[in-house]
């Protein structure tokens, strides 16, 4: 039997791979020219930190933690996100005292223990951002704004940002009763789950995947109508933010987040392209945070993309990067020609140009296979005619054609595949 990967973890291969660095190095990019600086946190945290943060009764800490025993009997856990590693690693370094409006940015692999289906994994990565220290609208529209920019940056223009506000301490408990009032008329109606949910946080019904629970929920009292003059002013004052930047929304009352801590602002990003597992990115703001895992008062707001579904919006879409320039093969025969050749290829490299060389003396013929297979758009040829007249000749893949230049004119060659 061969030895298989864990169930709901997946391997990524190197085709895949180039536009996970793609996605990678436009994060790095994008978020640069915001301003907002990385930070990295272990994958593996002590239990607190999520029993703590996320609420008993989120769907994570009731059934989807990857939770161990190490070897002196502690507690830890798989981060199964990244907002809680993120605060207790602010927390614990004072990140507050060194800058009071901490704009940060993390991404990694995260852990759950979910039924595994399309979109939905037990390790999935997260790419995922926190502003620590404002409650500043602006602050939730800049965010907001440079998600969808990053989106845009990669080609991908039609997601939906659906946003609402979750209200605060002081008006969501009114409507967190009418919501009460409301779903326990239509309890028999309910998934199981959601039946348990009613007495703890009824708000995640909301959010409920189950058919019959969203048609429940799609007559729920509208938290919008609740709203405090604070919360009201604040969520105007973010939607107009995010107008003003230039990025388009829909309100969106249904938009609830799965996890306790969230308040005022709640959005996600989602997507026609991916069936069931819709939500591209989600996030919000979560005034208390901080303040619960035992850190000073500091707002913060922050959002989670997941990284396998957008991902599969590039793929659906052919999306990849582009400027990667002109990748070569070296087809050196024989071997005085293939020692030249490893000298050539080192300065093509150190100029920027990507090459690969083969150096099992294979003939001519399936060199020019290998050439093809990697999709090179140059063949660089030397073999012994060539070495004996002083040239390379360099097959252009793509037109078919074939010129030949001194091998000691190093300038043109490059000229000749960057031009190309
Ligand atoms: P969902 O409603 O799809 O379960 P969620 O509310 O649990 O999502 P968050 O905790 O907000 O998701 O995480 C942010 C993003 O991470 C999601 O929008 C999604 O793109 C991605 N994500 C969450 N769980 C998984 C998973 N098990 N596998 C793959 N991606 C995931
Ligand atoms: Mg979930």
């Amino acid at each position: 039997m061969p030895i298989k990967a864990i169930k709901g973890m997946n391997d990524i291969l190197p085709e895949e791979a180039e536009l996970w660095q793609w996605v990678e190095s436009e994060m790095h990019r994008i978020f640069g020219l915001f301003h907002y600086r990385e930070i990295r946190t272990p994958v593996v945290e002590s239990l607190e930190v999520f029993a703590r943060s996320l609420g008993s009764s989120t769907s994570i800490v009731e059934k989807e933690m990857y939770s161990f025993e190490d070897r002196q009997g502690k507690k830890i856990v798989l981060r199964p996100e990244g907002t809680a590693s993120v605060m207790r690693a602010y927390i614990e370094n004072h990140y507050d005292q060194q800058d009071p409006l901490a704009r940060l940015y993390y991404h990694g692999p995260m852990y759950r223990y979910e039924r595994p289906q399309k979109g939905r994994y037990r390790q999935f990565h997260q790419i995922g951002v926190e502003v620590i220290g404002s409650e500043a609208p602006m602050i939730d529209a800049e965010l907001i704004h440079m998600a969808d920019y990053f989106f845009k940056s990669l080609g991908i223009d039609d997601l939906e940002l659906e946003i609402n506000s979750l209200g605060c301490m002081v008006c969501r408990p009114e409507f967190t009763d009418k919501l009460i009032a409301y779903l326990t008329e239509y309890k028999a109606d309910l998934c199981e789950d959601c039946i348990r949910r009613l007495g703890k946080n009824p708000l995640r019904i909301l959010d409920c995947k189950q058919e019959k629970c969203q048609a429940v929920a799609s007559e729920a009292p509208s938290i919008q109508e609740f709203l405090c003059q604070n919360c009201e002013e604040h969520f105007d004052d973010v939607l107009e933010g995010i107008g003003r930047f230039g990025s388009s929304y829909a309100v969106n009352t249904g938009i609830v987040r799965g996890l306790d801590y969230y308040q005022r602002t709640a959005f996600e990003f989602t997507t026609q392209h991916l069936g069931a597992q819709n939500a591209v990115a989600g996030g919000g703001r979560y005034d208390g945070l901080v303040r619960l895992m035992g850190g000073p008062h500091m707002p913060g707001v922050g959002f989670a993309i997941g990284v396998e579904r957008l991902v599969s919006l590039l793929k659906e879409k052919s999306l990849t990067k582009t400027d990667q320039g002109s990748l070569v093969f070296m087809a050196a025969i024989g071997t005085a020609a293939g020692n030249k050749a490893v000298k050539l290829v080192s300065e093509l490299r150190k100029q920027g140009i990507r090459v690969e060389m083969s150096y099992d003396g294979k003939g001519l013929k399936s060199l020019m296979k290998r050439s093809d297979r990697i999709g090179a758009r140059y063949t660089l040829i030397l073999g012994s005619d060539e070495l004996d007249k002083g040239v390379l000749a360099i097959r252009d893949m793509q037109e078919q054609s074939q010129v030949e230049l001194p091998l000691d004119d190093f300038s043109s060659v490059v000229t000749h595949i960057q031009g190309g």
